[in-house]
Protein backbone atom coordinates (compact mmCIF):
# COMPACT_ATOMS: atom_id res chain seq x y z
CA UNK A 1 0.00 0.00 0.00
CA UNK A 2 1.18 3.22 -0.95
CA UNK A 3 0.12 6.66 -0.04
CA UNK A 4 1.03 10.69 -0.02
CA UNK A 5 2.59 12.20 2.89
CA UNK A 6 2.77 16.27 3.47
CA UNK A 7 5.63 17.73 5.16
CA UNK A 8 3.98 20.99 6.41
CA UNK A 9 7.25 22.47 7.72
CA UNK A 10 7.89 22.85 3.81
CA UNK A 11 4.55 23.47 2.39
CA UNK A 12 3.87 26.92 1.27
CA UNK A 13 0.58 26.18 -0.58
CA UNK A 14 1.53 26.72 -4.05
CA UNK A 15 -1.40 24.54 -4.81
CA UNK A 16 0.21 22.86 -7.88
CA UNK A 17 -0.24 19.45 -6.34
CA UNK A 18 -3.78 20.00 -6.40
CA UNK A 19 -3.81 20.25 -9.92
CA UNK A 20 -1.59 17.89 -10.78
CA UNK A 21 -2.89 15.22 -9.08
CA UNK A 22 -6.66 16.18 -8.76
CA UNK A 23 -7.68 12.39 -8.18
CA UNK A 24 -5.99 12.47 -4.60
CA UNK A 25 -5.27 16.34 -3.77
CA UNK A 26 -7.82 18.90 -3.25
CA UNK A 27 -7.19 22.70 -1.29
CA UNK A 28 -8.64 23.86 1.76
CA UNK A 29 -9.56 27.48 1.49
CA UNK A 30 -5.87 28.53 2.63
CA UNK A 31 -4.64 26.76 -0.35
CA UNK A 32 -3.29 23.87 1.55
CA UNK A 33 -3.54 20.15 0.20
CA UNK A 34 -5.76 17.75 1.52
CA UNK A 35 -4.71 14.69 0.94
CA UNK A 36 -7.26 11.92 0.00
CA UNK A 37 -5.61 9.05 2.61
CA UNK A 38 -7.12 6.08 0.57
CA UNK A 39 -4.41 3.45 -1.00
CA UNK A 40 -2.71 4.70 -4.76
CA UNK A 41 -3.03 2.12 -7.15
CA UNK A 42 0.03 1.89 -9.42
CA UNK A 43 -1.06 4.15 -12.18
CA UNK A 44 -1.95 7.08 -9.28
CA UNK A 45 1.60 6.01 -7.46
CA UNK A 46 3.42 6.92 -10.73
CA UNK A 47 1.39 9.98 -11.35
CA UNK A 48 2.00 11.07 -7.22
CA UNK A 49 5.95 10.33 -7.49
CA UNK A 50 5.70 13.20 -10.09
CA UNK A 51 3.71 15.39 -8.16
CA UNK A 52 6.28 15.18 -5.42
CA UNK A 53 9.00 16.02 -8.32
CA UNK A 54 7.29 19.02 -9.29
CA UNK A 55 6.36 20.24 -5.93
CA UNK A 56 8.31 23.44 -5.45
CA UNK A 57 8.74 23.04 -2.11
CA UNK A 58 9.50 19.63 -2.21
CA UNK A 59 7.18 18.99 0.18
CA UNK A 60 5.50 15.79 -0.60
CA UNK A 61 6.37 12.31 -0.76
CA UNK A 62 5.00 9.08 -1.40
CA UNK A 63 5.42 5.99 1.08
CA UNK A 64 4.90 2.61 1.39
CA UNK A 65 2.80 1.94 4.03
CA UNK A 66 2.96 -1.29 5.92
S1 LIG B 1 2.62 21.86 -4.53
FE1 LIG B 1 3.85 21.43 -2.69
S2 LIG B 1 4.03 23.39 -1.64
FE2 LIG B 1 2.34 23.54 -3.09
S3 LIG B 1 0.48 23.03 -1.93
FE3 LIG B 1 1.23 21.18 -2.88
S4 LIG B 1 2.55 20.22 -1.32
FE4 LIG B 1 2.28 22.35 -0.74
Amino acid sequence: MSSIEVDWTRCDAHGLCSRLLPEVITLDEWGYPVIDGSDLDRDLVRAARKTAMACPALALRVERRP
